[in-house]
């Protein structure tokens, strides 16, 4: 009976990339506006930010 807007944890998934999902997130409490707590707010971030994007920023700024 969760809805993802409503449980209060972090929703960071736990299970490995390649693996079907379990559905065991990590459940810490949640950044304010997030829907993870600090720790995987931080990777959510960087994942944002792979090697491509930053090449492409590069090029766009010269
Ligand atoms: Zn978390």
């Amino acid at each position: 009976m969760f809805h993802s807007s409503k449980s209060g944890g972090c929703q960071w998934p736990m299970w490995p990339h390649d693996a079907a999902p379990n559905h065991q997130y990590c459940g810490r409490r949640r950044k304010e506006n997030s829907s993870y707590c600090p720790e995987h707010y931080q990777l959510s971030i960087r994942s944002g930010e792979d090697e491509d994007t930053a090449v492409f920023v590069r090029r766009k700024a010269a």
